[in-house]
């Protein structure tokens, strides 16, 4: 749409008319997008040299803030270096991995697996719950170990979510109801179409009735055979912030003519609600714990207060690198800003991803 957009002019009629007649060109509209310039440069600098992908939209409206992918291009010499990107297809330049990367979602995946878990049980069982971690949990000749093996001794449904125990939420998932777990993926749009204007890849969970205790337990933790992608991560993020109700994400803001006169506006626009209310007020709490007292410490601010989850997704059999994942928004009280953050094979969430949040986070603020 934007190419044509641009192609087209808008200009008053008697001087597109009389540039006809004197054989000059028509100046072409303008496309005035969404993107905030401090945050994307604040995001492209951020990413530095990782492959990856960093995404904000507004929390009120969906409008998309900032869009980072690298490895990235130049796209005033596209022509020119056109066929150097096409001869290292496994750099993936032309990946808009925002929307298309797709990534095993690790533990940012147990915003999820929590949404689950406070849906089937009372608040009386969510006081009650108690998971004594002694680095990993086995069920039905299945293990999951907590990252890096660490041992989070008793931990209750807030430490289980602020510390990232995999422990805790492979024992929760062994609980679910199979069938509702898929139903609670796919509200969220997991084997759906998302609401995208731009091209992007759907996100993939295996879950069903027919899972096994090893699928259910991989996909508490959001590992096995399940995929997402950085701006769906983002959408779930922006719907819990905005009280369960999901925004269309949308990149251009309004169309003009070449002197400045607007054309058409792009107002923001609801999908719906894909959380109920408390439940969404329920996982700000948690999610607030995680950077105040949790795994997300790094994002502490003295000129805003934010709340996320982390992830360190492992990709590789030996189960040693991790992609870095950090999904957050701020302020916790009337949140504005949602930031998404991948970082492939960085390491650890917490350690990588979460620096790259706040310098975005601290453009906007
Ligand atoms: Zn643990």
């Amino acid at each position: 749409m934007s190419n044509l957009t641009l192609l087209t002019s808008d200009d008053y009629l008697p001087d597109r008319v009389s540039n006809i007649l004197n054989g000059r060109k028509n100046n072409g509209n303008n496309v005035v997008t969404t993107l905030d310039i401090n945050m994307q440069a604040a995001a492209y600098e951020a990413l530095g040299d990782f492959r990856g992908a960093i995404i904000a939209l507004d929390a009120r409206t969906g409008a998309v803030l900032c869009m980072v992918s690298k490895p990235d291009f130049d796209p005033e010499s596209i022509a020119e270096s056109w066929d150097a990107i096409n001869a290292d297809p496994e750099r993936g330049a032309l990946v808009n991995r925002c929307t298309q990367g797709l990534y095993p979602p690790g533990s940012t995946f147990k915003i999820v697996t929590m949404l689950e878990y406070l849906k089937e049980n009372s608040d009386e069982e969510l006081k009650e719950f108690s998971f004594d971690c002694g680095g990993s949990f086995s069920k039905d000749g299945y293990t999951i170990n907590c990252y890096h093996g660490r041992n989070h001794g008793i931990v209750d449904i807030n430490t289980a979510f602020s510390e990232s125990c995999n422990s805790a939420f492979a024992y929760m998932g062994t609980s679910f109801d199979r069938s509702g777990f898929k139903d609670t993926c796919e509200k969220l749009l997991f084997n759906r179409e998302l609401p995208l204007k731009f091209p992007y890849n759907k996100s993939y969970v295996p879950i069903g009735p027919g899972s096994d205790t090893g699928e259910v337990m991989q996909t508490a933790i959001g590992q096995g055979k399940m995929q997402t992608t950085p701006m769906h991560m983002a959408m779930i993020t922006q719907a819990i912030a905005n009280g369960g109700v999901l925004m269309t994400p949308y990149i251009i803001d309004h169309i003009e003519n070449s002197g400045g006169d607007v054309i058409k506006s792009f107002a923001p626009k609801e999908y719906g609600r894909i959380i109920e209310k408390e439940h969404a007020d329920r996982l700000c709490e948690l999610m607030e714990e995680v950077v105040r007292d949790g795994t997300a410490t790094r994002l502490k601010s003295d000129s805003f207060t934010a709340a996320g989850k982390t992830g360190s997704a492992e990709y590789s059999s030996n189960k040693v690198m991790s992609h870095a994942w950090f999904t957050c928004f701020a302020p916790v009280q009337d949140p504005e800003v949602v930031v998404t953050v991948i970082a492939e094979e960085a390491g650890s969430g917490g350690q990588f991803a979460v620096p790259m949040a706040k310098s975005v986070l601290d453009a906007w603020f």
